[in-house]
């Protein structure tokens, strides 16, 4: 008989860190574009998987070292490698014992919303729209949503259905959401990326998390985003959700602002874009970055990544992130004060004051 401890225990040796298992009755009134319970209707149980981020990949942004790693490794790796083979591999345990393991892999971009900001139809994904423009054989753009999608069946919600994977893992009792709108596990605070497995197992059941709040609300986040994407502790641009009687809060972030600063880091962060070409600001493509402008969106995107794609010549079909300041500034807090990752690493992430360019 297939039990929940089958599968964690499967899960573990497959490689994922930590796994939590929630009845799907948890996403009760969830957006019917978002709600998980909409993949099929025989679903019975959501198994969350934690696969965490080695802290060692943030080590060269913290030192101003190497940038390289912490995308690649930690978005690309996990996404693409590690956490596909063991959904896989779990999957295999679950359809030896005659259920169907729908695997759930992590995607953007896919949904009848954008995953930026919950708009629906067409909206641009910069990245690949410049790798279209430019170097491309076909036309089409790539974007934040499916634009012509439609239900198959009375009923059914338009594919391709994505739910909100933090809210998830949640409610697998993983973790909770910090005000950086970060997941944050009592085991690796902010450092991890998740998965999921919908199956029609019933199967038992994990609380969700209800111990100190993992959250400090230290506002360390909020310090040391370089642009000034996350709201202030005390603003009232927070998202407030319920989540099967839990509340979950978070700040309500500008994320097509992040989308530029966590890749480009502005001024005084991104040590591969030359001076002169912040003090030129030519035809205005960086007002964002500097400041003209506040209006964040993706024709303001466009202009940034258009103009300063070329200083990090690397592409691993994900964003080169270079700031992680809002990730470093949560564990560099949670390390020092208290918190979920006191006392895992014998030295602190952080020894000396962050890094800021001189110019
Ligand atoms: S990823 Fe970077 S730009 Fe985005 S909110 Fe965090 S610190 Fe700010
Ligand atoms: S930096 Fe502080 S306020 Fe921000 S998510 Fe981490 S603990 Fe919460």
């Amino acid at each position: 008989m297939l039990t929940s401890q089958m599968i964690k225990e499967a899960a573990l040796a497959a490689g994922a860190d930590k796994c939590g298992i929630a009845p799907m009755s948890r996403f009760n009134g969830a957006p019917d574009e978002m709600n998980p319970q909409k993949l099929f209707p025989e679903a019975k149980s959501c198994i969350g998987f934690v696969f965490r981020i080695p802290r060692g990949v943030q080590r060269g942004i913290e030192e101003g070292t190497q940038f390289f790693q912490y995308p690649s490794m930690a978005y690309g790796g996990i996404n693409e490698i590690f956490a596909p083979a063991v959904l896989y591999q779990v999957g295999k345990v679950i359809e030896d014992e005659g259920y169907e393991a729908f695997v759930y892999r992590n995607t953007g971009a896919r949904g009848v919303v954008s995953d930026m900001d919950g708009a629906p139809g067409n909206t641009l994904s910069p990245e690949e729209q410049i790798e279209v423009t430019k170097h491309a054989k076909t036309a089409t753009a790539h974007h934040r949503s499916v634009q012509f999608t439609r239900p198959t069946r009375e009923g059914n919600t338009a594919p391709d259905l994505q739910f909100q994977f933090r809210l998830a893992a949640v409610a697998c009792g993983l973790g909770e959401i910090g005000w950086s709108k970060m997941l944050l596990t009592p085991e690796f605070g902010p450092l991890q990326r998740v998965a999921f497995l919908f199956t029609d197992a019933e199967l038992e059941y994990d609380e969700m998390y209800s111990g100190e709040p993992l959250c400090r609300k230290c506002g360390a986040c909020v310090r040391e985003c370089p642009g000034g994407c996350i709201p202030d502790l005390k603003s009232d641009k927070k998202i407030t959700v319920n989540l099967d009687g839990k509340i979950c809060e978070w700040a309500d972030i500008d994320m097509w602002r992040c989308y530029a600063f966590y890749t480009h880091a502005g001024r005084y962060q991104n040590p591969f874009v030359p001076k002169e070409i912040w003090d030129k600001n030519e035809d205005g493509m960086l007002d964002l970055m500097e400041g003209v402008t506040d209006e964040a969106n993706e024709q303001e995107i466009l202009k940034v990544y258009n103009a300063l794609a070329k200083y990090f010549p690397s592409w691993i079909g994900y964003n080169m992130a270079k700031c992680g300041g809002c990730i470093r500034g949560c564990v560099s807090v949670l390390e020092k004060k208290g918190g979920c990752m006191e006392n895992r690493f014998h030295e602190p992430l952080r020894t000396q004051r962050p890094w800021k360019l001189d110019r």
